[in-house]
């Protein structure tokens, strides 16, 4: 059985309470759900932090917030700092690296999102990249198009990235590339020509959650994705402790089965 990563992203920078009041927002609340994520079988949390109105935050003491209780209380749990865009100062955007987190997410190219474009430019990529490498950051690189598989190519060739990295494919934001199952096999397929040895794994947002993680599972996936992050949805009907779709892929119940990397050491092995 291959062992697969279940990554939650508990909280984003665009969900509200008011959207789905199981929400994490304060550093405690976010400690909380990803605890609950946890012992459902994840074994990465994608953090972003929140100021009191709800609105996104670059707040390193917040980062450190998460990161200690989540070390607490999720031995051996892979932290995963966003550098996302929405919402913040492009130059905030890497200043809670110097924590150390285990992995950071690092877009590798620009594009539209529904309302704005998302914009990483050439310097901010080397930046990011730069600031991940010299504090021995793992980078998960965040493909919202194909040229983006190439931006990682690019950092490679450059020194700034290793020939082994962890990448995520997002489908289905609006703009941005749809959630179809042969556009999946056209970025795997890319990627095992431009950087052969890279793990992956994918997204899907709102509705397309769960079908692109069955694709990706289908596709040897090294893991999936889960959380209010991508999908509010998920816990509306469960409430809070829910959880239930996560559940139900730690379990192996509906999906195509593959032993899930359950604790953090084994998920800390694959990556
Ligand atoms: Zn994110």
């Amino acid at each position: 059985m291959r062992p697969v990563v279940i990554a939650v992203a508990i909280t984003g920078s665009v969900p509200r309470k008011r959207d789905n009041p199981a929400v994490p927002i304060t550093t405690s609340e976010q400690i909380e759900s990803t605890h609950e994520a946890f012992e459902a079988g994840a074994s990465l949390v994608h953090i972003h932090v929140r100021n009191p109105d709800e609105t996104p935050s670059s707040d390193p003491e917040r980062f450190a917030q998460v990161m200690e209780g989540v070390k607490r209380h999720c031995p051996g749990m892979i932290v995963q700092f966003s550098t996302g865009g929405r919402g913040r100062d492009p130059s905030a955007r890497g200043s809670a690296l110097y924590l150390k987190p285990d992995m950071a997410s690092l877009s590798t190219g620009s594009v539209n999102f529904p309302s704005i474009v998302y914009e990483n430019s050439p310097a901010l990529i080397e930046d990011l990249a730069t600031k991940m490498r010299e504090n021995a950051i793992r980078p998960e690189i965040e493909v919202f198009d194909l040229s983006m598989i190439h931006g990682a190519r690019g950092l490679a060739d450059r020194g700034l990235l290793d020939e082994k990295p962890h990448v995520q494919f997002v489908l289905g934001v609006k703009n941005a590339l749809p959630a179809r199952e042969h556009l999946l096999d056209i970025l795997v397929g890319e990627l095992k020509r431009v950087l052969p040895k890279a793990t992956w794994t994918a997204a899907g947002i709102g509705r397309h959650q769960a079908e692109v993680m069955e694709w990706a599972l289908a596709r040897q996936a090294d893991g999936v994705r889960t959380g209010l992050e991508d999908n509010i949805r998920v816990t509306r009907d469960a409430g809070a402790a829910g959880w239930v779709r996560l559940e139900r892929l730690a379990n192996c119940s509906e999906l195509i089965c593959s032993a899930v990397c359950n604790n953090g050491a084994q998920g800390r092995n694959h990556f």
